[in-house]
């Protein structure tokens, strides 16, 4: 359009500070927001619906402009405000416990669609948002190159300038993307979507794990926190009688021992099509326990939203009609 470079950064802080419409950059010449009306497209999210935990915790069902829809979980924790987001708009992965991947995957979300969660859902509260968990519907690094156009947006200072260290990536186990996100990205978190304490545990819950297989993801988990000097976060879910026995625990302590790492216990929110259970707490804490005991760090995660649909992928299943706010 002709305009000089630091036009850009000028219409770039106002799309984060969750501008809708030109009208609002108040700093751009009349002339280049009549232009940027007619030739700029300026879709945002739209929230659809969202429901409401006792515990503050919000799940947003979001419109997408091909009426496609994803969603977001708001959280509030002791340290500040956490932003669950989606990558992609189902999955390709197949995991046996996850409504996300019911359907398999319609596509991959765009860098600003994933950006536009964060500025809809601040938008909505009205609060700020610091930290940022991407492990929403959609495996990211199946969607690596938007992923990272995301991550350099969303840190870039002249926008929402939000810390590195304060988001974390969530993967099932892709293990090249794992070796590159070390190199691109080392101050963010990674987490990895473990859920077994063994190859065939984890073949018969994850279809990732025959392409990847048990030891070469661990393998990539040690170079990761040794190159980074930051502990890797496995997440576990408990599922009864299939991940959650002592065997699976001592086999568990035994694969992460001396590992940077910490382990994060998830009492499964159960969904009716997969016939999983969640373990019991006792079960869960005792689990908990032996990890602990034998050198493995390890918490249960606390359970926000289990009033609402708040397992990954349950809102966007459920929404067979979708309501306008
Ligand atoms: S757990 Fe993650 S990777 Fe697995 S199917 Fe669900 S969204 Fe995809």
């Amino acid at each position: 359009m002709g305009q000089p470079a630091y036009r850009e950064k000028q219409i770039f802080k106002w799309i984060c500070r969750g501008a809708q419409s030109p009208d609002e950059m108040s700093d751009l010449p009349l002339s280049l927001r009549n232009a940027l009306k007619e030739n700029a497209g300026f879709e945002s999210l739209k929230i659809l619906s969202f429901q409401q935990s006792s515990d503050g915790t919000r799940k947003y069902l979001l419109g997408l402009d091909d009426g496609n829809c994803v969603e977001a979980v708001f959280m509030r924790y002791d340290y500040g405000n956490s932003l669950c987001i989606s990558t992609q708009v189902g999955c390709a992965m197949g995991c046996r416990f996850c409504a996300s991947t019911i359907g398999g995957k319609a596509r991959d979300l765009k860098a600003w669609e994933m950006l536009d969660e964060y500025i809809a859902i601040c938008r909505d509260t009205g609060e700020s948002i610091n930290h940022l968990v991407l492990m929403g519907i959609g495996e990211p690094f199946d969607n690596y190159a938007e992923l990272s156009h995301f991550l350099k947006d969303i840190h870039d200072p002249e926008g929402i300038g939000l810390s590195y260290r304060n988001i974390t990536v969530s993967t099932c186990g892709i293990v090249p993307k794992i070796e590159a996100f070390g190199d691109d990205f080392p101050q963010v978190n990674l987490a990895i979507s473990l859920h077994a304490s063994s190859q065939e545990e984890r073949e018969a819950l994850m279809p990732v794990a025959r392409a990847y297989d048990m030891e070469r993801l661990l393998r990539a988990c040690r170079a990761h926190g040794e190159k980074t000097g930051r502990r890797v976060t496995f997440e576990y879910t408990l599922i009864e009688g299939k991940n959650d026995s002592l065997e699976s625990a001592r086999a568990l302590a035994k694969l992460l021992k001396g590992m940077l790492c910490h382990v994060n216990l998830i009492p499964l929110n159960p969904v009716a099509e997969t016939g999983l259970k969640a373990s019991a707490r006792e079960r869960a804490e005792a689990f908990r326990s032996y990890l602990e005991d034998h050198g493995v760090p390890a918490t249960i995660r606390r359970r926000l939203g289990a009033d609402i649909d708040a397992a990954c992928g349950q809102l966007r299943k459920n929404s067979s009609t979708e309501v306008e706010r």
